[in-house]
């Protein structure tokens, strides 16, 4: 039966859209939109997009056009909103070469939908908000939360005051921002109301994180690790994550997280981009090679068990052979459980975008297949390492290989085993029978619900 409005959300890219996409569902539910599955099937349209990589905006526009013709077919009654990144950093382009768009919103302004729709239909008011007004926008999100799954993401940082010289996030997200501990310890709640297990805490740099304490706690601000305890002791949360981190913005307080908060994943996604300190300094990244080892080495005596991914460029402006053995090396050194690679592609008004010295395409897809083997590699060790072991795994859909359970064990590995049916969304004791290089295979301990004790619970 097709709901009052029908709502589609196309989210592209970053765990930071996954959570905008899923509360622009939540600010959208009351005036009636409930999710659809494809878009001719929707009243409203929102595609949320990212800029990250090469032709993103080439992509939103072909996109565009196919939803033109759905647009044309639903006899103009179709609305489409551009949201996102490339929403921000392309607004008055989406609307200069794409009529049927109706709105366009930036990453801090989708609060403001609502309003927005209601103007649109009055033909009146502006179609175009790229404010960066975050603190309003979290004020003005519903406090309610729908969660897919077991797992839920939290913002609790946005934007990004790095400025490497090849990124546009700083562009497009704003400037570092991090909410209070009560307004991320609500919405946690929220969450573990809704269903979750485990929490997810996101940000463009979320070990930046530096808020406001709680109420009546006597202090002023707070760091990331406190926060992470804090969270840690709300009752449900059987599980704590968060990402993406970086490096210069790894502290004591949260290394020590790691080693004190046993809700906390021995899990560190923490991206390096390269090995070499000459494309380290032209990133503007501001920390060597030898100091990303000393904090892996720093974590990992806090958590030796601790899973450790990251993500790499190829191909920066200038890369040698020699900058890119460096890249090898401490790829060598670290040995990653997993880690995801690129090749550079010029962002338009980035820094390096006009840099001398762009290696050429064959170079680079050289380059990348070298990394990508080797890391491979380590994924596959990493994995075979766990064989024989009883991890407790959340298991999230049924979707998995031969109609088997797939979930995500505390090292952020894919687990695939049979489950009884009504354990799924919940955490399971699973002895790992066998190992590939982007997943495991594994039996379930009988009678294996895992649940963590709790005390000094915050109710
Ligand atoms: S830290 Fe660098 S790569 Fe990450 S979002 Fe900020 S500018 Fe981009």
């Amino acid at each position: 039966m097709k709901p009052l409005r029908g709502l589609y959300i196309r989210t592209y890219g970053c765990q930071m859209n996954v959570y905008d996409s899923d509360r622009m569902r939540d600010i959208l539910a009351p005036l009636g939109y409930a999710s659809v599955d494809a878009p001719e099937l929707a009243d409203l349209v929102v595609l949320n997009t990212c800029h990250i990589r090469e032709k993103a905006t080439e992509k939103v526009f072909s996109e565009l056009g196919r939803l033109r013709k759905h647009k044309e077919a639903s006899g103009e009654r179709m609305r489409i909103v551009v949201a996102g990144c490339v929403a921000q950093a392309e607004g008055e382009e989406i609307m200069a070469r794409q009529p049927a768009v109706d709105l366009v919103v930036g990453p801090q302004a989708y609060h403001r939908l609502p309003e927005m729709l209601a103007r649109l239909s009055r033909k009146t008011g502006d179609r175009l908000e790229v404010d960066f007004d975050v603190v309003q926008k979290f004020d003005q999100l519903p406090a309610h939360r729908h969660v897919n799954g077991p797992s839920a993401f939290l913002s609790v940082q946005e934007g990004c005051d790095k400025f490497c010289t090849f990124c546009v996030v700083p562009y497009t997200r704003g400037a570092e921002h991090s909410r209070g501990t009560d307004a991320i310890t609500a919405e946690a709640r929220e969450l573990v109301r809704a269903g979750a297990r485990e929490v997810v805490l996101i940000g463009q740099n979320v070990n930046a994180w530096r808020g406001a304490a709680p109420a009546g706690s006597g202090d002023d601000t707070w760091g990331f690790g406190r926060l992470i305890r804090h969270i840690s002791k709300i009752g449900g949360v059987d599980r704590l994550r968060y990402s993406t981190s970086h490096p210069r913005d790894m502290d004591d307080e949260l290394i020590d997280a790691h080693a004190g908060v046993e809700a906390l994943a021995p899990f560190l996604h923490l991206p390096v981009q390269s090995g070499s300190d000459r494309v380290l300094a032209a990133m503007n990244r501001k920390h060597t090679a030898k100091e990303y080892l000393e904090i892996i080495r720093q974590t990992r005596t806090a958590r030796p068990d601790i899973a450790i991914t990251s993500d790499f460029i190829v191909g920066f402006p200038g890369e040698t052979e020699a900058d890119f053995e460096a890249t090898l090396q401490l790829v060598r050194d670290v040995r990653f459980s997993q880690a995801y690679a690129f090749k550079y592609s010029a962002r338009p008004g980035t820094p390096a975008a006009g840099m001398p010295s762009q290696v050429d395409e064959v170079t680079k897809d050289r380059r990348l297949a070298t990394l990508l083997a080797l890391l491979r590699q380590q994924a596959f060790e990493f994995n075979s390492a766990t064989v024989g072991k009883v991890l407790p795994v959340l298991f999230e859909t049924r979707s998995g290989r031969d109609g088997l359970a797939r979930g995500y064990s505390p090292y952020q590995q894919v687990v695939h085993a049979e489950i009884d049916p009504d354990m799924l969304g919940t955490m399971v004791d699973v002895e790992i029978t066998s190992a590939g290089q982007a997943s495991l295979q594994g039996r379930a301990r009988l009678g294996a619900a895992h649940d963590r004790e709790l005390d000094g619970v915050i109710e």
